[in-house]
């Protein structure tokens, strides 16, 4: 019998993976990264034993934190990243020609590093693209200090625990929104509201005195247990959220994307949300 990943991520609930073939086992400067193979989901990234990405579900977050408000803008050309390492974040924001630049904020090196070697298919040379600007650095110094602007701002960290925590905070919001572009957009990971209720909640509560439009939107990916995951929306547009299906339908056609989650009519579908979502939102 083939030793089993367990995640720790939650007190009361535990996910387990069946462990093929171990391809890395070490410490960062700043997390425990490993990266297993698993018969259903191929390559699994863990970092503090709690699961990142795996080659098999990744398509559908990394569709859904980039297309949703790259489509709903219409005219992006500047993107930011927090967090990321793994690339598959990069990789689906360049498949859009127009986009001109990417920044991604990472804070370890390592996961970048391991990434490549590792997990190629996850970055699909993104971190080759000349349009990628890779900072190394705590994405909140970065939202603190930046002068520049963007039209989307994803945040894809780990959760809050760690060196991810700092990216949950209301001060690192009200950084993210000042770092906006007119009618920029603000996307975040925010976590299984069935497992994590608070986190979206605390998120929820920060965007709605922020700005003129905010909420959430869901898409239920696998290896994120227990449920639909929710992602932040904010944004002073409320034009962006209310775009018409066909309207993304004649973006996504010009983009010349092929996917595998992502429609339009998912798109504004994501935006319904159940019951006991909709009440942890403020
Ligand atoms: N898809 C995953 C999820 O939903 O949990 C996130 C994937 S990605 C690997 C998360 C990245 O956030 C990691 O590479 C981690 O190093 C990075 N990260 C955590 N805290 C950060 C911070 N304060 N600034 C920048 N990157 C951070």
């Amino acid at each position: 019998m083939s030793a089993r990943f367990t995640e720790t991520l939650h007190r009361s609930y535990a996910q387990s993976l069946a462990v093929e073939n171990v391809l890395y086992d070490n410490n960062s400067s700043l997390q425990h990264i490993q990266v297993f193979e698993n018969k259903r989901f191929g390559r699994v990234l863990t970092l503090d034993g709690v699961v990142q990405t795996t080659q098999g579900d990744e398509f559908i977050y990394h569709e859904m934190l980039t297309h949703v408000p790259i489509l709903a803008h219409g005219n992006v050309r500047n993107v930011l990243v927090i967090g990321g390492g793994d690339g598959g974040m990069a990789r689906e924001v360049l498949r859009h020609k127009s986009v001109e630049k990417v920044t991604m904020v990472e804070i370890d090196a390592g996961v970048v590093e391991f990434s490549k070697t590792y997990l190629p298919s996850l970055s699909n040379c993104a971190f080759d693209d000349p349009r990628l600007n890779l900072v190394i650095a705590d994405g909140a110094d970065f939202m603190a200090t930046s002068p520049d602007h963007f039209d989307v701002i994803i945040i894809d960290s780990t959760d809050p625990v760690g060196p991810g925590e700092v990216l949950f905070t209301d001060s690192f919001y009200g950084h993210a929104k000042r770092r906006l572009a007119e009618g920029g957009i603000l996307v975040t990971q925010n976590g299984v509201p069935f497992m994590q209720p608070d986190e979206l909640t605390g998120t929820m509560r920060a965007f709605q005195q922020l700005f003129a439009d905010w909420g959430c939107y869901i898409a239920s990916i696998p290896t994120y247990a227990g449920g639909p995951m929710a992602f932040g929306w904010g944004s002073d547009s409320t034009a962006a959220k209310a775009v018409d299906v066909e309207v993304l339908r004649a973006r996504l056609d010009a983009a010349g994307l092929d996917l595998g989650y992502y429609t339009p009519a998912v798109h504004k579908a994501a935006f319904s949300l159940p019951r006991y979502i909709e009440k942890l939102l403020p």
